[in-house]
């Protein structure tokens, strides 16, 4: 790909702002305010020299390329009556569905330029956040799945013919995983703390049918830390990555597994993250593939904009890929459970 080193695409739009589930429970914490921090930090930076572009809304088609029609339709109409509750945690309000529009759109629109070759990286700075949608169903703050679309988009209309995501989040990406989960063609890997909300991502669930193995779930214990979540991915994740011969590599950026989130109990520091990209981008560099990011979850307004900024440094070139120890425990095992289907 082209486009000059270490400058970057990074989609927005004010849309996104507008989405507010404080409004059905005032504590909700998928606030506007994440991303209101994560701009102002960046802009403080000069946005680390990437250049800023508008997420246009996505068209109910890009939707329908992984998401039922009733499903968009339901969302939609929920919307449109002035919104209400989906379940115990997600919520929209009559200015959610376009928000959740521009995040699919920002979604497609990067994946459609790196692909055209404008630059190596992006960045989709959105809300809501997809991950936990699935086909047909909205659940975990999640109404469609940002990530998964662009993903089919790449596939179906983009002449890709396999596309890597890798969801850092520390929530299981239940959704993307459901959608993919039967497809060889899209290599799916989950790293996420063990026993959280969705429960699903378990380390024997490695796909099914013609997809059996092209899911790799890694569930880690809660208080695990950056070492063992680099270490995961230097040993077992890039070796799988590397051989499945991506010609897109996806991101499902949260980054509550920072230890300040409020809503899980991993403690990654801020420059975990970074070092995580930083291995992200050498695997892009070296297949020669672009790699797109998505903000998924990430509660503590403050460590996501740092985190983002931290990522958006090392996938522009900042910092070098530090090679870790492989996990007593965690590495073996998965080892063990993946070697079947990849030379790790
Ligand atoms: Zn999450």
């Amino acid at each position: 790909m082209s486009g000059a080193l270490g400058t970057g695409l990074y989609f927005r739009h004010s849309a996104c702002l507008e989405h507010d589930p404080r409004a059905h429970l005032p504590t909700h914490p998928d606030t506007p305010e994440r991303l209101l921090e994560i701009e102002r930090r960046l802009e403080a930076c000069g946005w680390l020299g990437w250049e800023r572009r508008e997420a246009p809304a996505a068209s109910e088609q890009e939707l329908e390329l992984v998401h039922t029609a009733r499903h968009v339709r339901g969302v939609r109409e929920l919307c449109e009556a002035g919104g209400g509750a989906i379940d115990a945690d997600t919520f929209v309000g009559p200015a959610s569905y376009r928000a959740a529009l521009h995040a699919v759109g920002a979604a497609c629109a990067m994946v459609r330029a790196l692909l055209a070759g404008d630059a190596a990286m992006g960045f989709c700075g959105v809300r809501p956040s997809g991950h936990h949608a699935e086909r047909e169903r909205a659940m975990g703050f999640c109404l469609f799945d940002n990530v998964a679309v662009a993903a089919e988009l790449a596939i179906r209309e983009l002449g890709v013919q396999r596309v890597f995501i890798l969801d850092w989040d520390v929530h299981h990406g239940n959704g993307t995983a459901e959608i993919f989960r039967r497809r060889r063609d899209v290599l799916f890997v989950s790293i996420h703390q063990a026993g959280l909300f969705p429960g699903t991502g378990a380390l024997q669930d490695v796909g099914s049918g013609e997809g059996e193995g092209y899911t790799l779930n890694l569930p880690v214990p809660a208080g695990s830390e950056g070492e063992l979540w680099c270490s995961l991915l230097e040993h077992v994740v890039l070796p799988a990555a590397a051989a499945f011969e991506p010609q897109l590599v996806l991101l499902s950026a949260g980054f509550d597994a920072h230890l300040g989130d409020p809503l899980a109990g991993c403690r990654l520091r801020t420059d975990s993250f970074a070092a995580m990209a930083c291995h992200v981008r050498e695997l892009a560099a070296r297949l020669g593939a672009p790699v797109g990011a998505v903000l998924e979850g990430g509660y503590e307004p403050r460590a996501v904009a740092e985190c983002v900024q931290a990522t958006l440094a090392a996938l522009g070139g900042e910092g070098e890929a530090v090679s870790a120890a492989p996990e007593a425990l965690l590495t073996p095992r998965a080892a063990a459970q993946f070697g079947r289907y990849w030379p790790l």
